[in-house]
């Protein structure tokens, strides 16, 4: 009777997998023609300063508008893509289309703060600051114009060669900022042998504050390494005002989150530069 509990177990654990592998196929398949089909965009989330409520950068997120699901959120097609490699041609594209978008919006004679990108830690090759020279120089577009996003399992790999391509990126005009800081393994000492300027806090110690002690406490730890090693600190998904005011006594830079705005389409971000209202409010 076990054993055949067992084996019924195994069987329609194994009919799982085999719908997730199909799954996995089919969103490939998909994700390589959205690539040449143009059904990839990318969205924009203000960054807002806590001193003057100004929008100070934005985030570039990748959306997919698939032609029958509708559009479908990078947490779903992000993963499949850093499994195949696909997220190399991704990565690319994305970049490509940052700069041709802020590229656009200076010939309008927007005043853009820095766009930042997301990139893949398999991005992260010998090539990649020649790679992304070029589509900067292709765009006309000055490298303190676009930051670069990364994550911590790219310093837990923590080569020389890491360094040394981030290193490269710094000596050209970029800024790295690491991203959903808490959520990986990184430590202390893995920080300061990186050229990073901004740490951004996940979300998911945002969520908590201030009513969380735990979140508040490890909130707290974050912004005063960060001010110790001179890095601007960035908060991720704030949706509250009680967030935001507890985020601003403890001496946080920008925040980024729902409160202000969510991620939008790259006409409605120029339109919310042209009318550059304050978006966050004195103290209290
Ligand atoms: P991320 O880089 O940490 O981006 C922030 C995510 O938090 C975004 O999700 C954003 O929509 C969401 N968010 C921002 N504020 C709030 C808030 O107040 N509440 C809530 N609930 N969520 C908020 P999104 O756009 O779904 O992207 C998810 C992840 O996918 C990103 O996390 C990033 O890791 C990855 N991703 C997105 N675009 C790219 C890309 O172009 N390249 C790479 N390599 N990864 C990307
Ligand atoms: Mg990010
Ligand atoms: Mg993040
Ligand atoms: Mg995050």
């Amino acid at each position: 009777k076990a054993a055949q509990n067992i084996e019924s177990a195994f069987l329609f654990y194994s009919e799982e997998m085999n719908q997730r592998a199909k799954e996995h196929l089919r969103i490939e398949s998909e994700l390589r023609q959205a690539l040449s089909n143009n059904e990839l965009m990318l969205y924009y989330q203000p960054k807002v300063s806590l001193r003057s409520g100004r929008i100070v950068g934005a985030e570039a997120l990748l959306r997919w508008r698939h032609p029958v699901r509708g559009l479908v959120s990078p947490g779903v097609f992000i993963p499949v893509a850093e499994e195949t490699g696909l997220i190399l041609d991704l990565g690319s594209w994305v970049l490509e289309e940052a700069c041709r978008q802020v590229r656009e919006w200076k010939d309008a004679n927007l005043i853009m703060p820095p766009i930042a990108v997301n990139l893949s830690a398999r991005q992260f090759d010998n090539q990649l600051p020649k790679r992304i020279a070029a589509v900067l120089e292709r765009h006309g577009v000055q490298p303190d114009q676009i930051n670069l996003e990364i994550t911590e399992s790219l310093l837990v790999r923590g080569t020389d060669n890491v360094i040394a391509i981030m290193n490269e990126l710094v000596a050209m005009g970029m800024a790295l900022a690491l991203d959903d800081f808490g959520t990986g393994y990184s430590s202390l000492a893995y920080l300061k042998k990186f050229p990073i300027s901004t740490l951004k806090i996940d979300r998911s110690f945002v969520i908590g504050l201030p009513y969380e002690e735990n979140d508040c406490a490890i909130a707290r730890a974050i912004v005063t390494m960060a001010q110790q090693l001179r890095q601007e600190i960035v908060a991720e998904g704030v949706e509250t005002a009680e967030q935001m005011s507890f985020l601003r006594e403890l001496g946080c830079d920008q925040l980024q989150g729902y409160l202000f705005s969510q991620p939008i389409p790259a006409a409605d971000f120029a339109g919310m530069l042209r009318e550059g209202k304050r978006l966050a409010f004195g103290n209290r």
